[in-house]
């Protein structure tokens, strides 16, 4: 998806916008990651809301409260290196050069597979339901509920996540959202 300019006065307005839900990073990312939350106890943010059945499709690090980044001093290079000024063809590129590097969410964008698929809540706070239930809203919404899990679960494997694919009904807790009810930021 194509990320507006949202520079302010010359400076970037923190909207959060570009803080998608699924982000690639390295080992070495994910382990300063992992130390710099368990140090500073830092939670992560809901992106689900029970009450609405909404999902904002964003990176569980972006509080929006404060508009900040919640690991900023720690943040992967992909977020060190976004600019919404960029033209499409650097993001592009740059995006391209980072993947080539990631372990997780690693893309081979030549071929548009993703190899190893998570988000930031899957991967630090062990919960993958805003990413299933992302996943299953975008199935068609007149097809079988099913059919609609099987879906998933062959996308689960087909992104290198066989490991829970024979799990899913249980992590889904809630209704799940129609694809008008949930907020899309794709990266
Ligand atoms: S860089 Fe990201 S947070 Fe900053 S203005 Fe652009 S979209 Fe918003
Ligand atoms: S790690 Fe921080 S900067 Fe990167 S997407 Fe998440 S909230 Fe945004």
């Amino acid at each position: 998806m194509e990320i507006s300019n949202n520079y302010c006065n010359g400076e970037c307005s923190r909207c959060g916008e570009c803080c998608a839900i699924g982000l690639p990073i390295t080992r070495k990312e994910e382990k300063e990651i992992r130390k710099y939350i368990k140090k500073n106890n830092i939670k992560k943010q809901e992106i689900y809301n029970p009450i609405t059945n909404t999902l904002f499709a964003r990176c569980c690090f972006y509080n929006p409260k404060k508009k900040i980044c919640e690991i900023y001093p720690v943040r992967p290079e992909i977020c060190r290196k976004f600019c919404c000024t960029q033209s499409q063809e650097d993001i592009q590129k740059q995006k391209a050069a980072i993947h080539a590097k990631a372990y997780w969410n690693h893309a081979d964008l030549g071929s548009q597979m993703v190899t190893n698929m998570t988000t930031f809540d899957w991967l630090f706070y062990d919960d993958p339901e805003p990413l299933i239930r992302l996943m299953y809203a975008h199935l068609p919404e007149n097809m079988p509920d099913n059919e609609k899990m099987m879906a998933l679960k062959q996308y689960l494997t087909m992104y290198g996540r066989k490991d829970i694919a024979d799990t899913i009904e249980v992590k889904i807790k809630h209704k799940i959202p129609k694809k008008s009810e949930i907020e899309k930021r794709d990266e």
